[in-house]
C-alpha cells in the first residue's frame, strides 16, 4: 500500500509539476479593458462599463433589471430595506450560510429566524421554513450553497401563501438554473457577490437582479446615497414612480457604488462564465460519479429540477464509520496533503458562528430586551445544520473542477487511498 502523504509519503499530486488551475482568471481582454477605463478618465458609477454590465447580467439571469453595489452583503440589505422590512419584522435564513445573509437582517433592524437545513443539499429545509412562520414574517432568503439549489418550487409556493418576499441568495449560483428559470430570477430579488472567492469576480462587487419595477428604482436610489435613477443608471426602468421629495431626492441613503474598474472586469468574467460553469458541470458530474463509488462518500444530491449547475466550490459528505472511524478533521488534513490544496468544512451553522456575533454590538442592536433577544443565535436549534459542520463536510475551492477529468480520478485516487490506510492515521 502507497504510504500517506500526511505520513511523509509522496502526494497524489505533486503540485510544483502539476499545480491546479488558477483563480482568478484574467487575460488580454481584461488588461485592455482596465486601460480603457484608466484613459477614459470616467472611473466612477454609471458609466459606460457599469451600464453594459448591468444590461448583460439582467440579459444573462433572464431578469428586467440588474443593479450593481459594493459587495454582495449590501446587496441583501438593501434588498431589505427597498421591500420595507424593519424593526419587528422577521426574515428566514437558513443555518449554513456565510454571516452575511442573517447580519445583513439584523442591520435593517429585523430579526433573523434561522432554519434548520436538508441533509442531502445543505440547504433551507421548506419544512422547517413552514415551522418558523409567524404572523411578522416579511421574508424568506433561501441561499443556493455549494453545488446544491434551494427548493425553489416549494419555497416559492410558501412565499405566496404566506405573502412574503423571496430574497435569493446567489452567491454561489451566478448561471445556475432550476427548472429553466435563473438563479436570481425566481425570487422577488436575486443578490449576487463578485468577492474574488466566487465564480464571477472583480475582487469585490455584488449585484441585485429583479423584474419589480417599483424595487428596482429603490435599490438603484439606496445604492446611489438616495438619488432618483439617473441617466442609463436603470435600464427600461419605468422611471419616476417613486415619491420624490421636492429637492429631487428619494430616499435618504449612502454611497455604495462599484467602480467602472470592476464593471469592467466583470464585462470579460462573464464572456467566460457560461463556458467555465459547463466544465465545472461536467467535471462536477464525472467527480460524483467517481465518489460514489468510495464507501462513506456521498455527493451532494443533483435535483432533477436543476436545469444548469453553477458550482461555487465542491462539497461532498464523510462517513466517518465507513472510514474504519477516521475522524473528519483527519480526512480532511490527511485529503490536503494527498492534494496541495485547502480541504475546508462547510460554514459554521449560524447559531454558533465566530462571525456572527450580534450581541457584540449593544450600542447598535440592543433596541429593547426582546428584541436582544430574539437575535441571539444560540437561541436556535438547528441538530442538522450542525451535525452536516461537525460531522460530514469536505468543500473544496471550485478551481478544482477547472482542469480535466484527469485531476477529477486524482481527487477519487486520493479519496480511495485514504479509506485504504484509514488505521494507519488513527490514534
Ligand atoms: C460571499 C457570500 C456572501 C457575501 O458576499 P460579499 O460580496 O463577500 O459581501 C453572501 N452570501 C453567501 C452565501 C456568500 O457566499
Amino acid at each position: 500500500m502507497e504510504k500517506l502523504a500526511i505520513l511523509g509519503g509522496k502526494p497524489c499530486r505533486d503540485i510544483e509539476v502539476r499545480p491546479w488551475p488558477k483563480w482568478p482568471v484574467w487575460g488580454k481582454e481584461e488588461e485592455n479593458a482596465l486601460i480603457e477605463v484608466l484613459n477614459s478618465g470616467v472611473w466612477s458609477y454609471n458609466g459606460p462599463k457599469e451600464t453594459e454590465f448591468n444590461r448583460l447580467f439582467a440579459e444573462f439571469t433572464g431578469t428586467k433589471y440588474s443593479i450593481c453595489t459594493v459587495n454582495g452583503t449590501v446587496t441583501m440589505q438593501l434588498a431589505l430595506e427597498a421591500m420595507g422590512i424593519g424593526v419587528r419584522d422577521e426574515v428566514i435564513v437558513p443555518a449554513i450560510t456565510w454571516q452575511a445573509t442573517a447580519a445583513t437582517v439584523i442591520d435593517v433592524n429585523a430579526t433573523p429566524i434561522l432554519v434548520d437545513v436538508l441533509e442531502d443539499t445543505w440547504c433551507i429545509d421548506p419544512a422547517e421554513i413552514e415551522k418558523a412562520i409567524t404572523p411578522r414574517t416579511k421574508a424568506i432568503m433561501p441561499v443556493h450553497l455549494y453545488g446544491a439549489f434551494a427548493d425553489m418550487d416549494a419555497i416559492m409556493e410558501i412565499a405566496k401563501k404566506h405573502d412574503l418576499y423571496v430574497i435569493e441568495d446567489c452567491a454561489h449560483k451566478h448561471g445556475g438554473e432550476w427548472n429553466g428559470k435563473k438563479a436570481g430570477s425566481i425570487g422577488d430579488v436575486g443578490s449576487f457577490s463578485f468577492q474574488l472567492s466566487k465564480h464571477l469576480t472583480a475582487g469585490e462587487g455584488g449585484a441585485v437582479t429583479t423584474d419589480d419595477p417599483g424595487l428596482a428604482e429603490k435599490l438603484d436610489a439606496l445604492r446611489n446615497c438616495g438619488r432618483r435613477p439617473e441617466g442609463d443608471s436603470l435600464i427600461g426602468a419605468d422611471k419616476g414612480i417613486g415619491d420624490y421629495g421636492d429637492d429631487g431626492n428619494f430616499i435618504q441613503s449612502g454611497n455604495l457604488r462599484i467602480t467602472e474598474f470592476q464593471a469592467a472586469i466583470l464585462v470579460e468574467g462573464l464572456k467566460r462564465l457560461p463556458e467555465q460553469n459547463a466544465n465545472r458541470d461536467a467535471n462536477g458530474a464525472y467527480l460524483n460519479g467517481l465518489l460514489k463509488e468510495i464507501p462513506g462518500i456521498t455527493p451532494l444530491k443533483r435535483d432533477s429540477r436543476e436545469t444548469k449547475k453553477a458550482y461555487f466550490n465542491f462539497a461532498f459528505r464523510y462517513d466517518t464509520n465507513a472510514f474504519k472511524g477516521l475522524s473528519i478533521e483527519k480526512f480532511r488534513t490527511a485529503l490536503e496533503a494527498e492534494l496541495g490544496i485547502v480541504v475546508d468544512a462547510c460554514y459554521e451553522p449560524l447559531s454558533n458562528c465566530a462571525l456572527y456575533v450580534p450581541h457584540t454590538k449593544p450600542a447598535r442592536h440592543k433596541l429593547n430586551d426582546a428584541y436582544w433577544a430574539a437575535i441571539d443565535p444560540k437561541r436556535f436549534k438547528l441538530p442538522k445544520a450542525e451535525r452536516i459542520f461537525k460531522e460530514e463536510s469536505v468543500c473544496l475551492h471550485h478551481k478544482i473542477l477547472m482542469g480535466t477529468k484527469a485531476d477529477m480520478d486524482l481527487i477519487a485516487i486520493a479519496i480511495r487511498k485514504i479509506y485504504d490506510s484509514a488505521e494507519e492515521i488513527m490514534i
